[in-house]
């Protein structure tokens, strides 16, 4: 049987031993997601080891400079690692226990995956490995070391370009070769069922929680909702809650790096065409004959030459908008909001600031926006020096 979650994207294009690993997910994913036992646990360590709920901020300044929308800022940058990670991988370790694996494999680019998934496991004294391409642990030499503090084995993979996409594959075989043990987390709404929909369950929290808070503030829904996008997990967490309430504008930005005229970019959402890549269907940057390209952007977060495909399918039926905000715009944004709140974003938080403020600036000010902060700007502060 064939699933595809979201419209005709999504699916399980897997095979073997890898789709067996992946079966195994998918049905115990399906005995818990409404299980009452493991979705208290879930969100008692949501709330008293990430600090949930996180607060949703009146960006007053901001609002008064802009002269349009009132702005919100929901302060992702303050759970506990400083981004919504935390949220996702807090569950699936919690599935993984479930399901009696010992042993906890992620991919990390940047390596802020990593670090978050490191962090659950020493909670949790679950063995860890990360697979990092050799190229992403000489740039980020910080967060392998965050990792290893943290008691996690950093694998170096020295296959392909040695980044992100070498590393999902080398923790994909790892997870087809231990099955009996081992639980692959992965870090964003992306690859084969489950993992895309249930990476959005475990973050639908950051909208439930606009939501609730919203309501008590300003007694009605928000016009816009914005948030940025590489895979897609702290966007569909922000938009998921809202999908029904078809007032509310959904805006994703991905990231437009040098500009979308070059072809040092990740704007698949704008550039990207339909394949398979990573066991889905989906959007991604790929040359005539179906390769993918190697992508980039400022913003280690963003560099992904996917997308997950449930914002495709937001975006073919046209609930969700979305734009590509360059590394210069997104720059220009963290230093806009760093001075006018005294609030450091990270950098691929920073281009949904920027997308916000150009709506801001056409919206009324009876409007509202929230933007979504993903996470707070520490561990970009050696690249924005340099830039
Ligand atoms: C990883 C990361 C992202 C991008 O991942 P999504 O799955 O698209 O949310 C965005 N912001 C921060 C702070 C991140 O660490």
């Amino acid at each position: 049987m064939e699933i595809r979650e979201f419209g005709i994207y999504g699916g399980q294009f897997v095979e073997g031993e890898i789709l067996k690993a992946i079966k195994e997910v998918e049905y115990a994913f399906e005995q818990y997601r409404n299980d009452p036992t493991f979705l208290n646990e879930f969100h008692d360590l949501l709330k008293n080891y990430a600090s949930r709920p996180s607060m949703l901020y009146y960006a007053k300044r901001m609002t008064e400079d802009l002269n349009g929308a009132k702005i919100y800022l929901k302060r992702e940058d303050l759970n506990h690692t400083g981004a919504h990670k935390i949220n996702n991988v807090l569950g699936q370790v919690l599935l993984a226990r479930r399901m009696g694996k010992t042993r906890i494999i992620a991919e990390t680019g940047a390596g802020q995956h990593g670090v978050a998934t490191a962090t659950a496991c020493a909670l949790f004294g679950l063995e860890c490995e990360i697979y990092m391409g050799e190229e992403d642990m000489r740039r980020q030499a910080l967060n392998v070391f965050r990792m290893q503090l943290l008691g996690a084995k950093v694998n170096g993979v020295k296959m392909g370009t040695k980044t992100l996409k070498d590393a999902v594959d080398a923790a994909f075989y790892d997870f087809a070769t231990h099955l009996e043990n081992t639980y692959y987390l992965i870090g964003s709404a992306v690859g084969p069922h489950p993992y895309p929909l249930m990476v959005r369950e475990f973050q639908k929290v950051i909208g439930e929680e606009i939501k609730v808070q919203i309501l008590e503030k300003e007694n009605r829904l928000p016009d816009l909702v914005v948030a940025c996008v590489g895979g897609g997990s702290n966007a569909i967490g922000a938009f998921y809650d809202f999908l029904n309430d078809t007032e509310v504008g959904l805006l994703g930005c991905e990231a437009a790096g040098k500009g979308l005229g070059t072809k040092l970019h990740a704007a698949t959402m704008t550039l990207g065409k339909d394949g398979v890549f990573h066991g889905m269907y989906t959007k991604f940057i790929q040359d005539d004959l179906g390769q993918v390209l190697p992508v980039y952007s400022i913003s280690p977060g963003l560099d992904y030459p996917g997308v997950g495909p449930e914002h495709v399918h937001l975006l073919e039926s046209k609930r969700a908008s979305y734009i590509a905000v360059t590394d210069e715009e997104a720059v220009y944004a963290l230093r806009y909001l760093s001075k006018m709140e005294g609030i450091i974003p990270a950098i691929e938080s920073a281009h949904a600031v920027f997308g916000a403020m150009q709506k801001a600036k056409t919206m009324g000010k009876d409007q509202i926006i929230v933007i979504n902060l993903s996470g707070r700007g520490d561990k970009d502060m050696e690249e924005l020096s340099n830039y």
